[in-house]
């Protein structure tokens, strides 16, 4: 059998690509992403036949559906990354904490937060493709405080792979910098910046751009690509926990689902769209933000405008994002290639789209959107706290979209992070002061009677390895490395 073809978001259709090519060339012709040209549509009977499936019997069945080209032991070792998790039979794990309200956790991975779901076995299956390569991969990586530690995590050690990740010096966590310069591998590196997030992506994008660069890492034989959420091959993943959900709990309620997803880039609430659109029984997807609300203004007024903001550091960090580049591919699905091309060309040109009626009636008859601004989320979470639930602020801002809901179906609200990757904010709202990472940690795990778990405990005791240069000397010091 054929398998799936992926095309341009932006169109050029001319030049279909298989999902491993899209895993290591990620971007499209005229600048646009890859999707897969259709998506198979399952049957009640096909759907039904999945309720019973362990996690891993089911995401082999669903890229077989989606006939992706991934051999099946490939995807068996890939998978089998999830048996590091804290229950390797449900990587996953549902929690219902009101009548119609299951929290998801998909925090259960090494770094404790979601992107864990899908960079641990994406990059088995990166480095799986490349086996037999004869040139190596650089990846490069801006992060603001979780892709870096995540894509560290699945990438450490692997063959045919180098990893530079930046990040912005003193402007993420102790957690999240401590997971960063405190893994040792052959393969990485990590360089702090002088300067914040935007001037570490920056930095990424001028380098993805430099000739002179790729030039002389072409005389390496090294290739350059990148892990970032716009990859498919992390999206696949991320279809499979929404299926879980939606069967497990069809199961015991015979009812279709609610999802609520905290937001940045989308890439989450993508998977749970294509979820849906193959037929698992979903009927709404809340897309969750704080005040850099593009997002719900998307959705609830059909209009996409950054022309008139600038990006504000709140207590959710990883939804700090202007430029949500998953949408794009929710464009493409309901609006072809033609259009997405034009309204990604006017937000290009004038920082701004607008949809027309009928366009916003399509989008808003499968999601829906409310953002939750600082103020609310310490609310939220000391309300939390004292039911006995300590979420973090990102899953906060997620139960906002759920008090606004009013659910008569069941609900899941996807918890994209552990509290312990944000332990001095949850202290602030709890009234316990200014603490550091370490001291919240110790503050809160007495009080609430809650374990830290040993993959945070232990970055506190080992060496860290960073360097700290200046944003001018990150292509000589990349290049010195290499
Ligand atoms: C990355 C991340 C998000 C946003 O996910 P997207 O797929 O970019 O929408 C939300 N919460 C946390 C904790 C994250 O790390």
């Amino acid at each position: 059998m054929q398998t799936s073809h992926f095309i341009g978001t932006r169109g050029d259709t001319s030049s279909p690509v298989s999902f491993s090519q899209a895993i290591l060339n990620p971007n499209a012709a005229f600048g646009g992403l890859f999707a897969p040209q259709s998506l198979p549509k399952l049957s009640q009977k096909e759907i039904q036949a999945l309720a019973s499936l362990s996690y891993k019997e089911l995401a082999h069945k669903i890229f077989s559906y989606l006939n992706l080209d991934i051999q099946a032991n490939l995807l068996d070792s890939a998978l089998s990354l999830y048996d590091f998790f804290d229950d390797k039979q449900n990587p996953a794990p549902l929690y219902q904490t009101k009548p119609n309200l299951w929290i998801q956790k998909l925090y259960c991975g090494p770094t404790r937060a979601f992107k864990d779901m899908a960079l641990q076995p994406f990059g088995k299956i990166f480095s799986g493709l490349l086996e037999h390569s004869s040139k190596d991969y650089l990846i490069l990586v801006a992060t603001s405080g979780d892709t870096g530690p995540a894509t560290l995590e699945s990438f450490a050690n692997k063959e045919h792979i180098r990893v530079l990740c930046l990040y912005p010096q003193g402007k993420t966590s102790d957690v999240q910098r401590l997971q960063m310069t405190t893994k040792q591998a052959k393969n990485i590196k990590v360089l702090g910046i002088k300067g914040d997030f935007d001037d570490a992506q920056n930095a990424l994008k001028n380098l993805l751009k430099d000739s002179d660069f790729k030039e002389k890492l072409q005389a390496k034989n090294i290739a350059l690509s990148a892990a970032n959420s716009v990859n498919f091959g992390r999206i696949a993943f991320q279809i499979l926990y929404h299926i879980d959900a939606a069967l497990k709990l069809y199961q015991t309620t015979k009812k279709p689902i609610q999802i609520i997803i905290p937001s940045g880039n989308f890439g989450n609430a993508l998977g749970a769209f294509y979820a849906k659109l193959m037929g698992f029984p979903i009927q709404k997807i809340w897309i969750a933000s704080n005040c850099n609300n593009v997002l719900t203004q998307l959705i609830n007024q059909g209009i996409y405008d950054i022309s008139n903001k600038t990006l504000q550091a709140t207590l959710s960090p990883a939804m700090d994002i202007l430029k949500s580049s998953n949408v794009e591919r929710m464009l493409f699905i309901y609006f072809g290639e033609k259009r997405t091309k034009t309204l990604m060309n006017e937000l290009e040109e004038s920082q701004k789209y607008c949809l027309n009626k009928e366009e916003l009636a399509q989008i808003q008859s499968t999601f829906g959107a409310t953002s939750c601004d600082d103020e609310e989320c310490l609310k939220i979470l000391k309300s939390f706290a004292q039911e006995g639930f300590i979420i973090d602020p990102h899953t906060a801002c997620g139960i906002k979209a759920y008090e606004k809901i009013s659910a008569d179906t069941p609900c899941v609200l996807c918890s994209t992070a552990e509290w312990t990757k944000f332990a001095p904010t949850l202290a602030k709202a709890l009234g316990l002061g200014n603490l550091s990472d370490k001291e919240a940690l110790d503050t809160l795990s007495k009080t609430y009677k809650i374990p830290i778990p040993k993959q945070i405990l232990s970055l506190f005791d080992k060496p860290e390895h960073c360097q700290i240069i200046a944003k001018e000397a990150i292509k000589s010091t990349i290049l010195e490395w290499l």
